[in-house]
């Protein structure tokens, strides 16, 4: 089953993965980390990356799809949940391209839709690790030690881009790139499918439709 969970930064993303993958035995390919794992290492493809970000330019997307492409060729045969890519229409046409190459493809496609004001609550309530990556909420997901996280103890920021004014942009950057790859997975419902779900929900309520979703097509594929 290869899947991809697309949502605005908040959307609760990070949590549904780990449940999906949990629950039908998948590997959570984030982009996030894997490039915080490229970046731990030095990696050449690290090292590039950095010159652009440095530069303040956008890493380009065939430096992503590289990276996401060699982490997919490394994940069991059981599937994956890809999260933070594609990001732009250019990054899911390669995806689709490199996965036709083997006679692959993605199968599912699900998306998390959430109003603008209760991903600025969850957002600048939440806390992470600098040192694993950890993310912690000050209401809805406590570290077992107040602001320490329960991995390895070091004490927990709230990122620059969790800030409300910075969410709001991010939200906008957001919502231009991600429309057109949504559009462009619909155009292709005959072949992926296609799912919305309303993530406004406490995230238990999201997960159970996810698995409710899942299931059906799980039981359909074999
Ligand atoms: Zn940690």
């Amino acid at each position: 089953m290869r899947v991809v969970l697309l949502g605005a930064p908040g959307a609760g993303k990070g949590t549904q993965c780990k449940n999906i993958i949990q629950k039908y035995d998948l590997v959570h390919l984030s982009s996030g980390d894997i490039l915080r794992q490229h970046r731990e290492k030095g990696t050449q493809l690290a090292n590039k990356a950095k010159d652009y970000m440095d530069s303040g330019a956008l890493v380009p997307d065939e430096l992503i799809v590289e990276m996401m492409l060699s982490a997919i060729n490394e994940a069991p045969k059981a599937g994956f949940v890809l999260d933070g890519f594609p990001r732009t229409v250019n990054q899911a046409v390669e995806l689709d391209e490199a996965l036709a190459a083997t006679g692959e493809k993605v199968d599912i496609v699900l998306n998390l839709t959430v109003h603008e004001q209760v991903i600025i609550e969850r957002l600048s309530g939440r806390r992470s690790c600098p040192k694993c990556g950890a993310v912690y909420h000050v209401v809805n997901l406590k570290p077992k030690v107040d602001n320490l996280c329960d991995n390895d103890g070091t004490e927990l920021i709230q990122r620059p881009d969790d800030n409300p004014d910075v969410v709001k942009n991010r939200l906008r950057t957001y919502h231009r790139q991600s429309k057109p790859v949504v559009d462009y997975y619909k155009s292709r419902q005959t072949e992926i499918q296609f799912y919305e779900f309303n993530a406004n929900e406490a995230a238990e309520k999201v997960r159970d439709s996810l698995f409710e979703k899942l299931d059906a097509l799980v039981s359909v594929q074999n």
